[in-house]
């Protein structure tokens, strides 16, 4: 490794946001970026932002020699093709891999965005030294990402993990993946923003207590974590259960009361055995992740 250069880029396409790093060695990050991602303007504009992003680290005049890319959505990582991505308008078959070794000229490689987010806290952060990890980010939806067994669980078709499409209420909201009553439809910063009337979940949290309204949502929104939660413990017994994203700040203050209830409401070698924290490098474990996955896919 590094006869060229020993850094890498990490690429974290969002709905909103595309945040980058480059990463040197394991834990030393070079630069930071964030731009906005242009999701909703179509493919061609996210391959543009793609771009902006990667010249921002040459114009610092930082040497890379591979490029990570998480993105939301159901990815090929073999052929690094996002299939679809909810969030992002008209993308049907995207190959990221393709687009940007051709732009840049370095091996890439895609991978599902909160999969390369459980992968940086398993390497680095707040899951190092477990077997059986599992990631939660709460932010525009809720994603997953799960290591079982010592390894990163990709399923099938790459698609395992989404656990934001947990349905916990079977005759619950409609979602957009065509299932109903989805975890994401009452746990994600949009779903707390569109019962507070576009008011910010960052305030909703901190205005829980004087403000009854917020009260209410905060209250519900813990009822149906705490069933979303003991139903993934159950499933998965992992050592560890972090939770990352944009609504995670103002569930800091909650996670007793949520890890009482899932330890007295699990299996009980589950409860027992289980942890839940928030993650270690919050908005950017994504980012590092889609580096360490590009030092792990393409040396
Ligand atoms: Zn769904």
């Amino acid at each position: 490794m590094g006869t060229k250069s020993s850094v890498t880029l990490g690429l974290d396409i969002g709905g909103t946001k595309l945040k980058g790093i480059a990463l040197k060695g394991r834990t030393q990050i070079l630069k930071e970026i964030s731009i906005p991602s242009r999701a909703n303007e179509g493919p061609n504009e996210v391959r543009s932002a793609i771009k902006d992003a990667i010249k921002l680290f040459q114009e610092a005049e930082i040497p890379f020699s591979s490029i990570g890319i998480g993105c939301a959505g159901s990815v090929d990582h073999h052929r690094g093709v996002v299939r679809n991505s909810p969030n992002f308008a008209d993308w049907k078959n995207i190959p990221l891999k393709d687009w940007v070794e051709l732009d840049f000229n370095v091996p890439v490689s895609v991978e599902n965005d909160a999969k390369c987010a459980v992968f940086a806290e398993w390497k680095v952060g707040a899951g190092e030294g477990h077997k059986n990890v599992v990631l939660l980010t709460l932010g525009t939806g809720i994603g997953g990402g799960l290591i079982l067994d010592g390894r990163l669980f990709r399923g099938a078709t790459g698609t395992a993990g989404e656990l934001g499409h947990f349905s916990i209420h079977t005759e619950g909201l409609p979602c957009p993946c065509g299932n109903r009553g989805c975890f994401e439809r009452y746990c994600s910063a949009t779903a707390v923003k569109n019962q507070a009337n576009g008011i910010s979940p960052k305030d909703v949290f901190s205005k829980a207590g004087i403000v009854p309204e917020y009260k209410k949502i905060i209250d519900e929104f813990i009822y149906n974590f705490q069933i979303a939660l003991v139903g993934i413990a159950n499933v998965f017994d992992p050592e560890i259960i972090l939770l990352g994203g944009a609504v995670t700040d103002g569930l800091s203050i909650y996670l007793e009361e949520i890890s009482h209830h899932v330890k007295t409401h699990a299996f009980p070698a589950v409860g027992e055995k289980v942890t839940i924290k928030t993650t270690q490098f919050k908005n950017l474990s994504g980012s590092l992740g889609a580096a360490h996955l590009a030092l792990e896919l393409l040396q």
